[in-house]
């Protein structure tokens, strides 16, 4: 049994002052309340640490490698793809575990005590499957394991290059499968996740509106019956377009027309939708997935959070691209596109919570239930993901209540606060390091000295 002593905690009933918290051996909390004996940790500031509901671990290895310009004049999206591309041509199975080993490793230093893997790169180079279909699953599970990060499992299913349904080529044939081999890998991807450890998730996601037809859409969803649903909508313009054009309606319309959207769906992006599809799709109780730092990074535009949470929607927030590991500062950037379009100030704060605690409650709750995870909350019975945070810092001395979580967004210190991370009870990060980052940062060291970069 852990036994933490926190000088306040942010619980779902508000903040509380000199709390216990007990971590049972099976990770999860097994009591909240007054002190009453002597403690394993004693911190300052404890939160509920949120699922990260979108990550491609192997992009990570890209983060700065797409910056220039390139010959083409308008850089845009759809160059970025093509320089991904030819990057993952070269990635074996060891790669992308050292890859995504390193990238979990960050986002458990930056205060996530889960990951929604939403993983599409399946098969060797050319596009032929591996002897054991489900290889580069495994590999995922296992950099989860050693890095000790919560897991929800997506394996994807992607069939198209467009909604032409044109055959796919290059670096995305190692992205593609028909239905009937997809829900083979899929079945072997759940077996391995099963003989992980007890907290991990299996989902699935079919990619696009553009990588999958509706009829395979279809297949995907109702053959997996449980766990979570993700898929990619409403990113780009030229997408929006594309499938107006062969679906007869933009993306977010022709979805909630055709499938039964609920809390089971995360919808990841949603930037380019109208306002009704924004209300629609806020009332069906889904997960709007926010990537704010990649949205950036990428310039897909700027998701309407005020009409979403205004409309009592629920998002969370993922590290998409991986390009930097900040979950601060996703939050950060989230509000600060919408002051930047509406010249506003405080625009997601409500009467009673500020913008801080709108931000990390959201990302709390809605992280959670975007993995499929019993988690995001420090409450008696959930999975102790946590982290706990120093105050004896400029940024967070004298902080209390939502103010702490202002400063530690909006006020510089960020990341530098965080001391501890739990997953799950898994007590992963001390004094702001991860239990094994020596290892794996060789590792990953190891492998990016072997990969082109130079494209
Ligand atoms: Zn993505």
């Amino acid at each position: 049994m852990q036994v933490i002593h926190a000088n306040q905690v942010l619980t779902p009933s508000g903040w509380q002052s000199c709390v216990e918290v007990k971590i049972d051996a099976n990770g999860r909390i097994a009591h909240v309340g007054p002190v009453s004996q002597s403690p394993t940790h004693q911190v300052a500031l404890l939160l509920p640490a949120p699922q990260n509901l979108h990550s491609h671990a192997f992009q990570r290895a890209m983060a700065g490698l797409t910056e220039a310009k390139g010959p083409d004049p308008r850089d845009s999206f759809w160059s970025w793809r093509r320089l991904m591309y030819k990057f993952l041509d070269q990635l074996t199975p060891e790669d992308v575990e050292a890859i995504a080993a390193l990238v979990f490793m960050e986002m458990l230093e930056a205060g996530y005590g889960a990951v929604a893997e939403f993983h599409y790169l399946h098969h060797d180079v050319g596009g032929e499957p591996y002897e054991n279909l489900a290889e580069m699953s495994e590999r995922i599970v296992a950099a989860a394991a050693h890095a000790g990060i919560g897991l929800t499992l997506l394996p994807v299913h992607y069939q198209f290059g467009g909604c032409d349904r044109r055959a796919l080529n290059g670096g995305q044939r190692r992205f593609g499968n028909d239905p009937d081999r997809f829900l083979r890998l899929h079945a072997d991807a759940a077996a391995a996740v099963a003989r992980g450890p007890a907290d991990a998730v299996i989902g699935v996601a079919p990619h696009s509106l553009r990588a999958v037809d509706p009829l395979g859409l279809r297949t995907v969803v109702e053959q997996t019956a449980s766990g979570p649903i993700h898929m990619h909508l409403a990113e780009q313009v030229a997408e929006v377009d594309e499938v107006l054009a062969h679906l007869g309606a933009r993306p977010t319309e022709w979805l909630l027309d055709n499938h039964a959207v609920d809390g089971r769906w995360c919808l990841i992006h949603c930037t380019q939708m109208t306002d009704d599809e924004t209300v629609a799709l806020a009332r069906t109780g889904a997960v709007a997935g926010l990537c704010p730092i990649t949205e950036s990074s990428l310039g897909d535009g700027i998701f309407n959070g005020t009409t979403y949470l205004g409309a009592k929607g629920t998002v969370g927030f993922g590290s998409d691209s991986n390009i930097h590991i900040a979950l601060f500062e996703e939050l950060k950037t989230l509000e600060y596109s919408q002051r930047l379009r509406d010249r506003s100030r405080a625009a997601l704060a409500t009467q009673n919570r500020s913008t801080g605690r709108v931000l990390l409650d959201a990302a709390a709750t809605g992280g959670a239930r975007a993995g499929g995870r019993d988690s995001g909350r420090i409450e008696v019975g959930a999975l102790a993901d946590l982290m706990a945070l120093d105050d004896d810092n400029e940024w967070l001395c004298n902080r209390r209540g939502d103010a702490v979580l202002d400063s530690l967004i909006f006020g510089g210190g960020g990341q530098s606060c965080i001391r501890d991370v739990w997953s799950a009870g898994r007590h992963v990060v001390a004094r702001g390091r991860h239990f094994r980052r020596d290892a794996i940062v060789d590792r990953y060291k190891q492998t990016m000295t072997r990969l082109e970069t130079d494209f």
